[in-house]
């Protein structure tokens, strides 16, 4: 991802609206871009700064609670894709006792004398 796509994205990933796969390329591209984590620093504090500026508590924490999101993110997306490979893994297991059970059942026809080959 270049640093013109990442910035695209600091707007809608401060929103929650990023999917887990545009997140998961946001993610990885903060890990490696000091730039656009700087970028995202700024627009992360002027907009949540903005809206906290109601707020009693003068002294919040507003870097601490950009990095506490992108960890949020980073749990996210490893619950994501826990998800996805277990969803895999049930495919799989599925598949395959599909197909063993086909096998036993062509087996029994073969034996029975239903099927010849
Ligand atoms: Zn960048």
């Amino acid at each position: 991802m270049s640093c013109t796509e990442a910035e695209k994205m600091i707007v809608p990933y401060i929103n929650n609206e990023l999917s887990p796969m545009e997140l998961e390329d946001f993610m990885a591209h903060l890990e490696t871009c000091e730039s656009c984590r700087e970028e995202l620093e700024i627009h992360y504090m002027i907009d949540v700064g903005l809206k906290r500026l109601d707020d009693d508590d003068a002294v919040y924490d507003i870097v601490g609670d950009l990095r506490r999101k992108i960890e949020d993110s980073m749990r996210t997306l490893r619950r994501y894709f826990l998800l996805q490979v277990t969803r895999y893994a049930v495919g799989t297991l599925t598949a395959m006792a599909l197909i063993v059970t086909v096998l036993l059942q062509l087996r029994l026809w073969v034996q029975s004398g239903f099927l010849f080959f």
